[in-house]
């Protein structure tokens, strides 16, 4: 399969490229500077606010173009010579001090497939270290772990996002694609739509059937359907019997879910949960996607696994025209998670503590097996534990980390920040050392998209003087480490070529994926185990990723939130994206036109809740939990939930969500509970 248009090269002044932000990579031409949507199958043409405006940053004032090095207490200019030299020194002070372990990386969910893998080979290799995660920890890691225990692969969406059009009906739980992703949104046209979120998003607008659940009551609702789906005869029987194994658990928890103990629950009717049922098994095609808000909970990878459960019920995983899928948030939030940068792994989604998987990497990477370090910390857990030296890339921790105030003072004991970014991050502005490096149109690279489809984005424009890939920054301290130069390539082609033998055999095999193959346009869904493999647009057509090719049931049961409310804390806060802004908005804060549509916090208040707060809408309000006070405009929004609040993350000092968030972490994924924090809402004095 070829797509209509091919990249070409940056010598004719027009590249056919993706946008830097989202997972849906969006297809866009950029001709210099300039952008023009492009008919690329995730997007069909459509861009989004941020998609149009991405150039801004390539040549915005904030743009770093200098290594700072903080001299007297002041970040200062200084050579690419020395910014290299001082950290590589500190680092080999800090670990012959205090081991290996006492320094960590930290990467990023935006990185590309290439920066990924050489940051994780860097960790293992240059710096010998165990900790190293990444910021995709706080986004996917939940519907990776229930994707890999029900599948055995974690595939965001295992089938192509033009599917979807097919669909008859689709069930999304916790996502807001049109706010987060819009040009995906026409993809669900054809569809009935059933949308479950505790607030009247923008997506829930468009809805069939909107369910509301009180927050951190999702899983309650899952059963509660699934219950509905066999009392009234929708249960797929033959698929149960030649496709899975494990039914018979989950049953025996989901028969103690009758819908109208779960609308006790929960709060939604059961009459809505019995016709979310009705109208998913009517359906000739159907799907069932989930976003963060079923993953970012304490227990949000047994959440997924509820939902999971239901899609197993009705037969849609790894049938044709219907389906199970998981939307990815960050650019490269897939690829970004299959390479090595997570702490219990090596590329191709290979466990870190499997013999034959160290025995394959080591061999490629020409060192020995047992000189490679076990698994390491989680990312909130990394961070809180305060190593002597960190190195982040591609990451804004000090916004976008959980319990915000406690991770701001455990950098502050660091001894050795460094971060390597594009622009003065508010974790940038607290290193001691800021490396500026090269952003999506000035480099080559590739992503894998949410649907696991690998793209080659090109360089579009010339870098500003002053700054350097990331992977040449990689190679710069390496050697500097005392590794051999040959170890650390800086040509993206030839680190993706090493990953492509690195992960051969492994769940994500990208073996057959080279970069003319990418240049001629083939579409390559991975797996792609050899170079005349037409990839994998649909997994699991055949069978699961077991070796009896059967789905597993996974028996969870309902638990409900970390931190319910109380007398002190009642209310209940939830946090996510809007349209104008992306992560933790260190990069669209930027941009002016961005900032003019969304230029600061806010929170979502019903008027009777603002009411009996004493505050009215526009006014600045507080909201406080057990760990922080956020100050933020408040905005009356008559559909929300009268015990909920909810608040952008994208801003940054008094106004970061994160103060208030709850670092509460699932069992399996060591994801923090970004999505539901009891609160408590009051008027500035
Ligand atoms: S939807 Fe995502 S990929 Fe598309 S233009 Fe917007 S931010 Fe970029």
């Amino acid at each position: 399969m070829t797509i209509a248009a091919s990249p070409l090269s940056p010598s004719t002044g027009t590249v056919d490229t993706h946008c830097p932000y989202c997972a849906l990579q969006c297809g866009m031409r950029m001709t210099g500077t300039g952008i023009q949507p492009r008919d690329f199958p995730t997007n069909r043409g459509g861009l989004c606010q941020k998609g149009w405006t991405a150039s801004t940053l390539l040549d915005s004032p904030g743009r770093l173009t200098s290594p700072l090095v903080r001299v007297d207490g002041e970040l200062r200019p200084a050579s690419w010579d020395h910014a290299l030299d001082l950290v590589a020194n500190r680092v080999i002070d800090l670990q012959a001090r205090h081991g290996r372990d006492a320094v960590a990386v930290f990467g990023g969910g935006g990185l590309t497939n290439e920066k990924a893998y050489l940051l994780g080979k860097f960790a293992r290799v240059a710096l010998g270290t165990a900790q190293i995660d990444y910021n995709g920890r706080f986004c996917m890691s939940s519907a990776a772990a229930a994707g890999t225990r029900a599948f055995g692969m974690d595939r965001g969406l295992p089938f192509p996002v033009a599917d979807l059009r097919a669909a008859d009906a689709v069930l999304l739980v916790g996502g807001n694609p049109a706010e987060t992703m819009p040009p995906f949104v026409q993809h669900l046209r054809g569809a009935e739509l059933i949308v479950v979120d505790p607030r009247r998003s923008a997506t829930a607008e468009l809805a069939t059937l909107h369910l509301a659940p009180a927050p951190g009551t999702d899983l309650a609702l899952a059963l509660g359907i699934l219950h509905a789906v066999v009392a009234d005869g929708h249960l797929n029987h033959d698929y149960l019997t030649t496709r899975t194994t494990g039914f018979d658990d989950v049953w025996r928890v989901a028969a103690a879910w009758w819908p109208e103990r779960v609308e006790r629950v929960t709060g939604v009717a059961a009459a809505d949960q019995r016709a979310a049922a009705a109208m998913l098994a009517a359906a000739g095609n159907a799907y069932v996607l989930t976003g963060r808000g079923t993953e970012q909970h304490a227990r949000g990878a047994d959440t997924v696994s509820a939902w999971i459960n239901l899609a197993l019920a009705l037969g849609l995983p790894g049938t044709p025209g219907s389906g199970f899928g998981c939307l990815t948030g960050q650019g490269n939030g897939q690829g970004g998670r299959e390479h090595g940068q997570k702490a219990d792994q090596l590329p191709g989604y290979r466990k870190l503590d499997d013999p034959a998987a160290r025995a394959h990497v080591a061999a490629v990477w020409g060192v020995d097996p047992d000189s490679l370090p076990g698994p390491g910390r989680s990312a909130y857990e990394l961070l809180d534990s305060a190593p002597k030296g960190l190195l982040v890339f591609g990451s804004n921790v000090l916004v976008s980390a959980p319990h915000a105030s406690r991770i701001a003072g455990r950098l502050s004991e660091v001894d050795l920040l460094v971060v390597a970014d594009v622009v003065l991050s508010e974790t940038a502005a607290v290193a001691d050392v800021v490396l500026p490096v090269t952003q999506w149109a000035e480099e080559d690279g590739t992503m894998t998209n949410l649907e696991g489809r690998v793209l080659l984005r090109r360089r579009a424009v010339t870098a500003p003087s002053g700054v350097r890939t990331d992977l040449a920054v990689l190679r710069g301290l390496a050697t500097r480490l005392g590794q051999p130069a040959d170890r650390f390539p800086d040509d993206a082609e030839r680190v993706f070529d090493e990953l492509a033998r690195a992960s051969a055999g492994g769940v994500a095999d990208y073996a057959g994926i080279s970069y003319d193959r990418l240049r001629d346009g083939a579409a390559l869904h991975w797996p792609v185990p050899s170079a005349d493999h037409p990839g994998t647009p649909r997994a699991f057509l055949d069978g699961f990723a077991f070796p009896d090719g059967r789905a597993r049931f996974v028996a969870v049961d309902h638990s409900g939130p970390a931190e319910p409310p109380d007398d002190e804390f009642p209310l209940q806060a939830t946090t996510g994206r809007v349209l104008a802004h992306y992560q933790s908005g260190a990069q669209t804060r930027l941009v002016p036109e961005l900032m003019a549509a969304v230029p600061e916090a806010y929170v979502e208040v019903h008027p009777d809740t603002a009411t009996r707060a004493g505050v009215a809408d526009g006014d600045l309000a507080d909201v406080t939990s057990r760990r922080g006070t956020v100050r933020a405009r408040v905005r009356y929004v008559p559909s929300i939930r009268v015990d909920l609040v909810f608040l952008p993350f994208h801003f940054p000092g008094a106004a970061r969500a994160n103060l208030l968030t709850n670092p509460a972490l699932d069992p399996t994924s060591r994801m923090p509970e970004f999505k539901v924090c009891a609160v408590r809402l009051e008027a500035v004095t």
